[in-house]
């Protein structure tokens, strides 16, 4: 699918490198491909920089006794999951791309906006927490049917967390239709993100060939005039 007039334009937030973003339910394929395009760009010679949706140390501790004892309500979750984004971007994500790096992004803002707002946060209050993180210049939305999700959860023999399952917002007993009904939720979340945002759509219940295709011909536009590592050296 081709790019959407509504799709910033590139470097529209005044760093010098890149940021492509990934983002989509579990199990859409969102890894595979982010670590597929990292090895391809780093072949033809750009800086690349690949960062996860992982807790930071700094909140990490706070994020998990609170879990583990379901102290956190929609709003205390939020709050810590934006605080861990906001040290996450200034510690890893922030100096590549000062230092002009293509910045790979396995999920953004937009998990938080999705994940958030499906626990029942008012979207524009999520939103404006994390007004610190610029625009990507790329947001791949990985969509696939919640089915396709479950059934790639189920055949990669992958542990369902509870918090991935929304177990917290007793919507079943079941860990698996509760991870059903939340994936619906968040897909709900997505769908309507897509147009507001500018998201890039890729149908990613294809072969990983048919996915790699699409997410390539959705990057190299950004390629245009961006600088390999090379053309950095000989300037
Ligand atoms: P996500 O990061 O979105 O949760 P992953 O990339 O970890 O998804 O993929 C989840 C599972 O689905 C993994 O076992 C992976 O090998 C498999 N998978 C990824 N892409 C495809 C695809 N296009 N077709 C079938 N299985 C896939």
């Amino acid at each position: 699918m081709p790019a959407d007039r509504r799709t910033p334009p590139p470097g529209g937030h005044g760093y010098p490198g890149r940021i492509i973003a990934f983002e989509g339910l579990d199990g859409s394929g969102k890894s595979t491909q982010a670590r597929l395009l990292v090895k391809w760009l780093g072949a033809l010679g750009y800086r690349v920089f690949f960062t996860e949706w992982n807790s930071s140390e700094l909140v990490s501790d706070a994020i998990r006794r609170g879990k583990k004892q379901n102290l956190l309500t929609a709003t205390t979750f939020s709050l810590l999951h934006a605080a861990d984004f906001a040290d996450r971007f200034e510690r890893h994500i922030a100096p590549p791309l000062r230092a002009g790096y293509l910045v790979v992004c396995d999920r953004y803002a937009y998990t938080a906006f999705a994940r958030d707002a499906a626990r029942g946060c008012d979207p524009r209050w999520v939103r404006n927490l994390y007004a610190f993180a610029p625009r990507p210049d790329r947001v791949l939305y990985f969509r696939v049917p919640v089915a396709t999700s479950i059934a790639r959860k189920l055949a990669a023999r992958e542990k369902i967390n509870t918090w991935e399952a929304g177990m917290d917002l007793g919507l079943s007993e079941s860990l698996l239709e509760s991870f059903r009904l939340f994936q619906t939720r968040l897909k709900r979340e997505y769908d309507r993100l897509a147009p507001r945002d500018g998201f890039v759509t890729i149908r990613a219940d294809r072969s990983v060939e048919e996915v790699v295709a699409s997410v390539r011909q959705e990057v190299r536009p950004l390629l245009v005039d961006f600088p390999t590592a090379e053309a950095l050296v000989h300037g």
